[in-house]
């Protein structure tokens, strides 16, 4: 993913979160599971991690829980592990993008209350949480974070109280909370996952001998061994209990048009070997790189990708347009949290120390560079001027997204239109920003057969938002 690679102030973007569920009915530890599921989803977070583990034929109420700032490899230990037993655990991978980078926001929540204890993990951000966390204050909550998920957890507790099961107090907190969210809820005895009715996020269903796992992204089930289920439907709530899974779809929309996935997870955001929703993400970004070779042809001598997620894209325009695709970035990936990024002043760019130019592989040619997006333009410019300088002829820089033109409010760092490149520009303007021969995005009308014709949001290129965004800014340290 190039989450870490672009490093220059403030022009990356960050997905929020991964969550990772699992229950084994067979009663082995599953931690160790959760935290290789966790390093699978590492690209969708990268700020915290946490694993909350409990055994369901232990005493109820009773959850092992470490969490802490990092990557996984960072916060965990082969002691820490063995140290968390348990049958049923849910974890959690963290970028901020509302509530502050700190040690409690990390996830997951562990809630004890009247009922026992939840543990949840929560991927999205909700539009209306400012709201409830108001009134839930003015009724003497305490808030222990500044996250939406721990809105969402006292939503549950008090639901579970008027209610005869959790899977009705997760249903009772669904008709409250608005906005973005893929949860996975581990109660005493069972394992509950919810999509919100749009659908944003992305969340889906394994199996492993016999234990099943509720996960972000299908790559995850891969690395552990587990085969894919299904998704979770927008709206739905499955409850995992050991007589299977249970599916309540009262909550989804009937009008199946109103679903708005998050259509940059296609473009960005998921590893390439995740299928959502049926919809492969490396088939999208190839079908968006064959719709940018007809609708933005140019001559060239060769096509490249930005990687990772402009790889795909890449492949496919060279496909489409016949023109050799090749590799002409090196990439360094040993980069964590702790890394220290050059000063503005120093000669070493954070966009060099993490990329290098194959210079045999361009020089004297004529280039076409794929990225998946521009933000702030400023990584691009950088790119552009590195190709040139390692001598290739003509660079034409092509987007395997329509231009971003206003923020997101469902849990995507996309800043306030002033800070984006293209808002307010011609595409000839940031062509001459950037210090491209020419430039293209991909066409609006593309993104829905990219998507294979699943309802999507597109809200940041289009600005028709599925839900009115709110009226405060709720969208974190981020946007500021
Ligand atoms: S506004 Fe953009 S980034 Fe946000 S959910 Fe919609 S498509 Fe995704």
């Amino acid at each position: 993913m190039r989450h870490d690679l672009n490093m220059t102030a403030g022009d990356e973007l960050h997905e929020e979160c991964g969550v990772f569920g699992m229950y084994d009915f067979d009663h082995g530890d599953v931690a160790s599971t959760i935290y290789y599921g966790l390093f699978a989803l590492q690209h969708r977070g990268q700020e915290s991690c946490g694993i909350a583990v409990s055994d369901t034929a232990g005493p109820k109420g009773k959850v092992n829980a470490y969490k802490g700032m990092g990557l996984c490899n960072e916060v965990f230990t082969p002691e820490i592990l063995e140290g968390l037993h348990g049958n049923i655990g849910v974890g959690h991978v963290r970028y901020s993008t509302a509530g502050s980078s700190t040690r409690e926001n990390a996830q997951p929540l562990v809630l004890n209350y009247i009922k026992g204890t939840l543990a949840l993990a929560h991927n999205g951000n909700l539009v209306n949480a400012p709201d409830l966390r108001r009134e839930l204050e003015y009724s003497g909550a305490i808030f222990q974070t500044t996250i939406d998920s721990e809105v969402i957890a006292y939503h549950i507790a008090r639901e579970r109280v008027k209610t005869s099961s959790v899977e009705e107090a997760v249903a009772g907190a669904m008709k409250k909370i608005v906005g973005a969210y893929s949860l996975v809820v581990m109660s005493p005895r069972k394992m509950i996952g919810a999509r919100d009715p749009f659908g944003f996020k992305p969340l889906c269903i394994g199996k492993r001998d016999n234990a099943y796992i509720l996960v972000s992204e299908s790559c995850a089930l891969d690395t552990i061994g587990a085969e894919f289920v299904r998704d979770v439907k927008p709206g739905e709530i499955v409850t995992i209990t050991k007589d299977g899974i249970a599916s309540d779809t009262r909550l989804c929309f009937q009008d199946r048009s109103r679903e708005a996935r998050c259509v940059f997870e296609y473009i960005y955001f998921a590893r390439p070997d995740s299928v959502f929703d049926g919809v492969s993400v490396y088939q999208a970004r190839i079908l968006a790189g064959r719709a940018l070779a007809v609708d933005s042809p140019v001559e060239a001598d060769l096509v490249v990708g930005v990687p990772e997620s402009g790889n795909g894209a890449a492949l496919g325009y060279s496909m489409e347009s016949q023109i050799p695709y090749g590799t002409a970035f090196v990439k360094n990936s040993y980069v964590g949290r702790t890394f220290i990024k050059p000063k503005q002043s120093s000669r070493e760019s954070a966009v060099r120390i993490k990329l290098n130019v194959l210079k045999e592989a361009v020089a004297g040619k004529r280039v076409i560079m794929i990225d998946d997006s521009i933000v702030r333009g400023t990584t691009s410019a950088l790119i552009v001027g590195i190709l040139r300088e390692a001598g290739a002829k003509e660079v034409h820089v092509r987007i395997s997204a329509p231009p971003f033109l206003h923020p997101c409010y469902f849990g995507t760092d996309i800043p306030s239109e002033d800070q984006l490149i293209a808002h307010g520009r011609t595409v000839q303007e940031i062509c001459d920003m950037i210090g491209a021969d020419s430039l293209s995005f991909l066409r609006q009308e593309r993104l829905t057969e990219m998507a294979q014709g699943l309802p999507i949001c597109t809200a940041c290129f289009s600005g028709e938002y599925p839900i009115q965004p709110p009226e405060e800014d709720i969208r974190g340290e981020y946007a500021q």
